[in-house]
Parts: C-alpha cells; structure tokens; sequence
C-alpha cells in the first residue's frame, strides 16, 4: 500500500554525463517496502506554488531474505535523468547531500510474477528505464536458480557511457549463466567491444532472440518510443499482449 514519507539524500554519484544516481533514507528510519520494478511519486512545489509529482523507478537491490513478494530496503536509489527546462530535474539534480524531499509510494505493477511460467524473460530498456531490472536482480537469480529459465537483457544507449550500472549487469551475468546482457549501442561502439555487445537499438536486435509466444514474456520501460516500436515487434512475433508488459517513462504533469 502506497505511503506518505520524506526522503534525506545521504549519498550521491554521476552515473553519465546527464544521469545523478541518488541514495536516500527516509526521515522516520523505516525501510521502504517494495515489489521490485516498483516506483515512488517525488512531490513538489513549482516556483508559482502549484503542487506537482514526478514518478521515479526504485533501483535498490535489496538482499533476497525476503520470502514474499516485499523486498525491504534502508537505502531507496534513484536515477534521474537530465531533462532540459525539468522542473524535478532542478530539483533532484541539484539537492545537496542531507537535502529532505516529499515521496510517496510504492506504486505500479512492473513487476516479475510468480505466476508466469515462460522459460525465457526478455527484458528491454533505454536509459533510466534499465533501474527496475536492476531492483529485480536478487529475484532473478532466484528464477535462474530452478536451473529451466533464462533471462534477457536488451539496454540501448548511445554510447558506452550511457550504459548505466553496465558493469553491475555485466558482472551479474558473468556469474549467472543463465543471464545474458547485451548492451545495444546506437550511435557509437564501445572503445574495447564486448561479445555481448550489440550495434542498433533494441527493438532490432530483437530478431536475432527470435521471440515465439510459447517461450517468451517480455518486459519493455524507458523512453516511450523504444516502448511503443519494441511492443509493435512482439506483436509481429506472436507474442500477446498479456505476455508483453510495459512502463513508459513519461511526464507526469
Ligand atoms: C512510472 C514512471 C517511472 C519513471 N521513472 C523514472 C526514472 O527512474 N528516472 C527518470 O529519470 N525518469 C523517470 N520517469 C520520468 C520522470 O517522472 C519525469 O518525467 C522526468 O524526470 C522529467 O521530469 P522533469 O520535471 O525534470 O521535467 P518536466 O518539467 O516534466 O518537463 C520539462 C520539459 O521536458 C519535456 N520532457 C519531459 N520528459 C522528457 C524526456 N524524458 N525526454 C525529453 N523531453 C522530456 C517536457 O515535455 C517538458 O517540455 C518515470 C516516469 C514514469 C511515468
């Protein structure tokens, strides 16, 4: 069930030139409980006065000991990508260190189900849309653990350095077999290319998975049109629309 809490930035690191990763507890000492895949409403005020939200996928990684579907965290990470003229871009962009902010949540429904019974996961993202996946890493490795599954990772960026927390997932998949990253670079190979490196956008080097609806549930979040294109080409593989789940990091204003 959603919650009203405020949040005490306690840490901070650029993750890319235009992304700040942010680390917050909250000011009344309690975790934050979460589904994986879940995010959080940060609410503000715009200068004039008006109240306004901004939503923000939760990217912790929390320890696994969880048996239900909550994962419990102390330290709630964000990642927030420079939007030019942003109003919570200003916000988050600039809070300093021990900076307090307004939050609710947690909220939505991207999130891995105990239910789904598809041997392979495909999971696509741009961006920032990469941090729900990364809050979902101790639940994969649970699923990879039964030893019948196999998971996808499909990030587009432009360039390597865009690649957030690209070495986390890298390392992951070097000890999870099961795993497999690829980073889908569009407009620049990396400087020492890796054999899961891929050159285009996502929802292209889609084909070479050969997605097939008996085999496949596939998860698409970040930027809208990476989204709406990769959705159109799972349809075009069969895949229906039940087995295909979708965020889209769109303003909320
Ligand atoms: C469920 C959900 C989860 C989200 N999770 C994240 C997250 O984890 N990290 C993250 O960085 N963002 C995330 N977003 C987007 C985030 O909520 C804000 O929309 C984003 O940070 C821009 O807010 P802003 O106030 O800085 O810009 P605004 O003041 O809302 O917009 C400023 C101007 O930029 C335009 N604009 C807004 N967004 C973009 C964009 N992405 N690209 C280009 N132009 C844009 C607007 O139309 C406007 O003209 C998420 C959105 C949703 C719906």
């Amino acid at each position: 069930m959603a919650d009203h809490f405020q949040l005490r930035l306690v840490d901070s690191v650029m993750l890319a030139p235009t992304v700040r990763h942010l680390v917050f507890e909250r000011v009344d000492g309690q975790p934050l409980a979460f589904q994986p895949g879940q995010f959080l409403q940060v609410h503000f005020h715009y200068d004039d006065g008006t109240a306004t939200k901004r939503s923000y996928s939760v990217g912790s990684v929390g320890d696994g000991s969880s048996p239900s579907a909550l994962t419990e965290v102390g330290r709630i990470e964000i990642a927030v990508s420079y939007v030019e003229g942003g109003a919570a871009t200003k916000l988050l962009g600039e809070l300093p260190h021990g900076g307090v902010i307004d939050a609710s949540g947690p909220y939505g429904r991207f999130c891995l189900q105990e239910a789904d019974t598809h041997p392979r996961y495909l999971l696509l993202a741009t961006g920032t849309g990469v941090t729900p996946y990364r809050a979902m890493l101790p639940q994969i490795e649970k699923l990879l653990a039964a030893g019948d599954r196999e998971v996808v990772l499909l990030y587009g960026a432009r360039n390597e350095t865009e690649l957030l927390y690209g070495e986390e997932f890298e390392a992951f998949a070097q000890t999870h077999p099961g795993f497999h990253f690829h980073g889908c670079l569009s407009r620049e190979a990396r400087a020492v290319p890796r054999s899961g490196d891929r050159s285009g956008h996502v929802q292209h080097v889609l084909a070479e998975l050969g997605p097939h609806a008996d085999r496949d549930i596939a998860y698409l979040c970040g930027n809208p049109n990476m989204v709406d294109a990769a959705f159109a080409a799972l349809q075009e593989f069969g895949l229906p629309v039940k087995q295909i789940r979708r965020e889209k990091y769109i303003s909320s204003r």
